[in-house]
């Protein structure tokens, strides 16, 4: 049904064509991309400023298509979310970090906290939570060295199931971070409701420390999570004047380009080793 489609636009829009093609070949690709091996997971450090010190890291996935080569999870994460693959990929990503974390302890290496995305969809799957615990308890990692960010999507549906998973894995030791914030639609009560560690102020407001109305909502952003008793993490830090201006505000937690780029495991190795010794 969807190749017909596809000939019905050919003729009146190449542009729509173009992207439905892509689609239809992302979410087709889908289907293979576990067993073809083409999936990875890198990793971005958290670092903590004022300390010079690794904080944690973001696991973030990545896909290398054979034909469209790198495709980019704001993409293809959307399409696995429709055509009900995310499932699939999310396991496949909790199991990589959860084996990259064991590996990282065999050798003495302390990263601190691992996060992962994860989105409503997963968390509304009815045994999400044991498959995490269980993921966990396989590699003998304690569950606070695995932190959740989620989304503000998440307060637009008041699902009691969403909430109880969420309390549970929070009662066993996971983190849970709130990522883009300030992004979505939500009011601001969901921040009480969830059992939240941290707020992840978007990049959009981080660019805009140049900005006067934009500053404020940065400030009022800080000093909120530190009313609440939450940690605050920036992320997108390109620039040195946006590391000082956040670390003038007490906001010490930063990741971003200005440290590193996220790199595979090794390289991420590197950089730390790099890191460390400055
Ligand atoms: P996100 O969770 O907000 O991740 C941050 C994105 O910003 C990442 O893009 C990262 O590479 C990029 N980034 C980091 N530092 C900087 C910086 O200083 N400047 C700029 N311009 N960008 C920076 P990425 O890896 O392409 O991921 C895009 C989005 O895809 C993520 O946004 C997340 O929502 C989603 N995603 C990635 N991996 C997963 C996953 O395993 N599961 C799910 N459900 N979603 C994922
Ligand atoms: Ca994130
Ligand atoms: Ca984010
Ligand atoms: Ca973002």
């Amino acid at each position: 049904a969807k190749q017909e489609g596809l000939t019905c636009f050919k003729f009146f829009n190449p542009e729509l064509r173009q992207v439905l093609e892509r689609d239809l070949l992302i979410e087709q690709g889908l289907r293979l991309c576990i067993e073809n091996q083409e999936l990875f997971v890198y990793y971005q450090p958290k670092v903590h400023v004022a300390e010079h010190k690794l904080y944690g890291v973001e696991a973030l996935l990545r896909w290398k298509h054979p034909q469209l080569g790198f495709v980019s999870p704001a993409a293809f994460i959307p399409i696995a979310e429709e055509a009900g693959m995310i499932h699939a990929l999310g396991d496949w990503v909790l199991e990589s970090v959860c084996q990259q974390l064991r590996r990282w302890d065999e050798e003495g290496i302390e990263v601190g906290t691992a996060s992962m995305n994860v989105s409503l969809k997963q968390l509304e799957h009815m045994d999400y939570k044991d498959r995490v615990l269980s993921t966990l308890e396989r590699y003998s990692i304690h569950p606070s060295r695995l932190e959740l960010e989620i989304t503000e999507s998440i307060a637009m549906c008041d699902q009691e199931h969403i909430l109880h998973t969420l309390n549970e894995l929070h009662e066993q030791g996971l983190k849970l971070s709130m990522d883009d914030f300030g992004t979505g639609y939500a009011s601001l009560s969901y921040i009480t409701l969830y059992p939240l560690n941290t707020i992840k102020i978007d990049r959009t407001f981080v660019e805009a420390t140049t900005v006067s109305d934009q500053i404020k909502l940065i400030d009022m952003i800080i000093s909120m999570t530190h009313q609440l008793g939450l940690e605050v993490i920036a992320e997108g830090v390109e620039t040195v004047e946006q590391m000082e201006y956040l670390q003038a505000r007490q906001c010490v937690l930063m990741q971003g380009y200005l440290f590193s780029k996220p790199l595979p495991a090794n390289e991420f190795i590197i950089w730390l080793h790099q890191y460390e010794a400055q």
